[in-house]
């Protein structure tokens, strides 16, 4: 399709239908296969996934613990190695955990051994912090690069694992504040979205009490990651 008739395309779908359009196409592209967009109960789900990298995850914690909610836990190896104590306060507080790569290459530019290598050294780490639990089969590509490449999806699917993308992404890493993260969140979320948030960007654990209540408010349940 050329650039012209995408254009064209698009202009003549009203900005309402483009969502469940959007949605569609992101299960088409097995982005979120597994994930259920409404609980037992009929109430809408929404799943919060936290990528953890660096600092910032003792005050997410602390906020999903205050309020009695459970989340996806994507770990860097190399983060889970260095600090096991918060990989089992994930584990005892009912989180899911997830792989992120051994220490976040692009890998798109990664050769295929490579590619298992920062799989499986990043859940050797994971299970080793976590004291057994494997991350497996939740896995999320370094800055999503890979989603949809058909060479990096099957080394993915033949280590076990599903790659997950998201569906609402408030740009945290951007900098903005706590109170501008959570309405982006609240602005963005259907029923059976992937909220993508980082506890190391500045505003992060600062929202979790807002994203949190205003998705209660907005009748929510919150669910971790198959
Ligand atoms: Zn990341």
């Amino acid at each position: 399709m050329t650039r012209q008739r995408i254009r064209g395309f698009a202009t003549r779908i009203p900005h309402r239908a483009a969502i469940p359009l959007i949605l569609m196409l992101l299960f088409a592209l097995n982005v979120i296969p597994a994930a259920a967009a409404a609980a037992p109960s009929g109430d809408p789900v929404v799943y919060l996934t936290f990528d953890c990298e660096s600092s910032g995850v003792p005050r997410v914690l602390a906020a999903l613990e205050m309020e009695h909610v459970n989340a996806t836990m994507f770990l860097l190896g190399s983060w889970a190695q260095g600090h096991p104590a918060l990989v089992r306060r994930m584990v005892a507080d009912g989180d899911a955990l997830g792989n992120h790569s051994y220490n976040h290459p692009l890998f798109t530019r990664l050769s295929n051994a490579a590619v298992r290598s920062q799989i499986e050294l990043a859940q050797a780490a994971i299970i080793r912090a976590s004291g057994g639990v494997s991350p497996r089969p939740r896995f999320r590509f370094p800055y999503g690069a890979g989603q949809g490449n058909p060479r990096l999806m099957s080394i993915v699917a033949a280590e076990g694992y599903h790659a997950y993308y998201w569906t609402v992404d408030p740009q945290d890493w951007r900098g903005f504040s706590s109170a501008t993260i959570a309405q982006r969140v609240l602005n963005q979320t259907r029923p059976g979205g992937i909220v993508i948030l980082h506890p190391a960007a500045l505003g992060t654990p600062g929202a979790v009490p807002a994203i949190v209540n205003g998705l209660r408010a907005r009748g929510y349940q919150f669910a971790t990651l198959p």
